[in-house]
């Protein structure tokens, strides 16, 4: 079966489980995306609710899923009305919460009701994890050859950690793939760049803002989410390793991770991403309140390009930088 998940979960259950797991945000941003935004707008979606979720909606009813994990608690304000409208729409929905307060009986029994509905046990959910542990062992080593050995670029690093939510339904190509993209960087010559960004917030719906900063002497060497969805930690116990995740938790988690990666990979700046109509702008307040390198806010709405305005804003910031 094809499990189609609107945020990073356990995906090792749907594994254990031999089913074939789909990060419904990855196919949206990867087909055609500005014509599913416009699928869900005609079906009635209202032009002022996040893209991400009309994407999500029109890339479940045009392709062959057969159920949808919606991350109910922990992930997004819009799951819970895009779950009942996909429920409409006879998709089957399964539920799955991180608790707020990061209680570990409260996910232990979540892990334990997902594994309890696809008929896995914990021991084979565990054997899996294992297996992708040995992947995400390469992701860190990846985002070391981007931070420390500058043979990575941030659209590269943004691409591959991101792509590890679901290892693109296919663990053993996606190392493959990830083997021969690491041999050829480790070869490459140092990228030069002026300076060393990071990038905070959901994945940009925008396509070329890595591209644009690269070209203007930015490079992108700490992706803050995409990072969270390869589960850098490394952490032997499968509840451990979700209670790290610091997405679906308060900001204040996030905070903690982030000083401390701006710190490590010696920083120049951040830029903050916003998704219009997203609950998470709230977030950018306290972000800006604790940061205390230069920091610029853009916001994405639509799929596509950087538009003129966001453009001049980056080229300021540099020049800022610069003087
Ligand atoms: S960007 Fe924000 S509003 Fe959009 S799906 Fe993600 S969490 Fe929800």
């Amino acid at each position: 079966m094809i499990i189609g998940f609107t945020s990073s979960f356990p995906v090792e259950i749907i594994y254990a489980a031999g089913h074939k797991p789909v990060d419904l945000n990855n196919i949206f941003i990867s087909g055609n995306a500005k014509k599913y935004v416009e699928d869900a707008e005609f079906e009635g979606y209202p032009r002022n609710i996040c893209s991400w979720i009309k994407g999500m909606y029109s890339v479940v009813l045009s392709s062959h899923i057969d159920a949808v994990i919606g991350v109910v608690e922990g992930d997004c304000s819009n799951t819970q009305s895009l779950m009942a409208t996909l429920k409409d729409k006879e998709i089957k929905i399964i539920p799955f919460s991180f608790s707020y307060n990061k209680n570990r009986q409260e996910l232990e029994r979540e892990i334990s009701k997902l594994e309890k509905y696809f008929g896995v046990e914990h021991s084979q959910v565990l054997e899996v994890k294992e297996r992708l542990d040995q992947i995400r062992k390469k992701l860190v080593y990846l985002d070391k050859l981007t931070y420390k050995e500058s043979k990575v670029t941030g659209q590269e690093n943004h691409l591959w950690l991101v792509n590890s939510s679901d290892f693109n339904g296919d663990p053993d190509d996606f190392e493959n793939r990830l083997d021969q993209f690491v041999l050829e960087a480790e070869n490459r010559e140092p990228l030069k760049f002026n300076f060393r960004f990071g990038f905070l917030g959901v994945p940009p719906i925008i396509s070329d803002l890595y591209d644009f900063l690269l070209k203007n002497g930015a490079n992108v060497v700490f992706n803050e989410i995409q990072r969270q969805f390869a589960m850098p930690y490394l952490e032997e116990d499968l509840t451990q390793q979700y209670l790290k995740y610091t997405y679906p938790y308060s900001v204040f988690d996030r905070l903690e991770d982030i000083k401390t990666e701006i710190k490590k990979r010696k920083l120049d700046a951040v830029i903050s991403y916003s998704q219009s109509f997203c609950h998470r702008q709230i977030d950018n307040i306290l972000l800006k309140k604790y940061i205390d390198i230069p920091f610029l806010t853009i916001e994405g709405d639509q799929p596509g390009e950087l538009d003129a305005r966001t453009k001049l804003r980056i080229e300021s910031f540099l020049d800022m930088l610069r003087y």
